[in-house]
């Protein structure tokens, strides 16, 4: 049976790209292994898909044995993760609780996107990129680092990202912003679809919490169906048996973010944040990543 190589749930272009770039090189390596995803791909990983040419990743289920990338924490990976073993770990997250019974291969490093190693694993064991995989990994690196603007990118995300847009012969600017106007936008998208988007479980202390992303060019266009959408994170937030829900709307272009509150303890947040909640609503400037400036500031008001 297969190695299926798998990002987390909601996945996003990260997930499904490195989870592609991963089986390639497991490939290249010897290993029969098969990119998988534990989830629906959204409007932006498609056009990437589509622009590349690239087969949507099967849905996961029945894995008997699996390689992890673009996340670590349990309550992150697939339904039935507890039932596979897991042979390695490529990420770029920090540690969130995950337990083996064996030891495994980790490569985990503070970079801005799970892509930026995989392109690093590749090259250090001279494995060649093809075009379209260069092109995905490339896709990861522009949406998980927002076009290099991003807290969270480094030089090696850069550097990756502009010898993967020569392999792949596409014009970094152009191709990023194209690949983010696709992915941004809710055109189409119901509230509980919205509220649903690239959602993750976390624990800030003792408050166990949700906290979606989507990420816009016209914040407003979100913000009008606000009532909208915090029922659909009430109603996350009950089915996933979570007190707190937390909705960042990230707007790309003036890099900033209006963080939705719904639930308890919303003094959390003001003491996260210093700010007060008002209307459900707290504007944040500057904020981009749920990882270096949510998910910190609410572990340690938490404390
Ligand atoms: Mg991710
Ligand atoms: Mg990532
Ligand atoms: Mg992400």
């Amino acid at each position: 049976m297969s190695i299926y190589v798998v990002g987390h749930k909601s996945p996003d272009t990260d997930s499904i790209c490195s989870a592609i770039g991963m089986a390639y090189y497991e490939k290249a390596m010897g290993f029969d292994a098969v990119p998988a995803r534990a989830g629906e791909i959204n409007k932006e990983t498609k056009y990437a898909l589509d622009y590349f040419k690239v087969d949507v990743p099967e849905l996961i289920s029945d894995a008997k044995e699996v390689i992890l990338v673009d996340h670590n924490e349990p309550a992150q990976a697939f339904d039935g993760i507890e039932n596979a073993k897991i042979l390695a770990l490529i990420d770029h997250h920090r540690l969130g609780g995950l337990c083996t019974p064996d030891p495994i291969y980790i490569n985990v490093r503070p970079v801005g996107c799970t892509a930026t190693i995989v392109a690093d694993m590749c090259w250090r064991h001279e494995v060649e990129i093809p075009a379209e995989i260069a092109g995905l990994l490339l896709s990861a690196i522009l949406s998980d680092t927002v076009l290099f603007k991003s807290p969270t990118c480094t030089e090696k995300d850069k550097k990756a990202a502009e010898t993967l847009a020569a392999i792949a012969g596409v014009e970094l600017k152009e191709y990023g912003m194209a690949l983010l106007k696709a992915g941004a936008g809710i055109d189409g998208m119901t509230p509980a679809q919205v509220a649903d988007t690239d959602l993750k479980k976390f624990e800030f202390g003792s408050t166990k919490a949700i906290v979606s992303q989507i990420s816009v060019m016209d914040p407003e266009e979100v913000l009008a169906i606000k009532a909208d959408l915090l029922e659909a994170m009430k109603a996350n937030a009950a089915a996933k048996e979570v007190s707190l829900a937390l909705l960042m709307v990230t707007d790309i272009l003036n890099e900033s973010t209006h963080l939705l509150v719904a639930g308890e303890p919303a003094d959390l947040v003001e003491k996260a944040f210093e700010k007060k909640v008002e209307d459900n609503c707290v504007f944040l400037p500057g904020v981009m990543s749920r990882k270096k400036q949510i998910v910190p500031q609410m572990t340690n008001a938490a404390k």
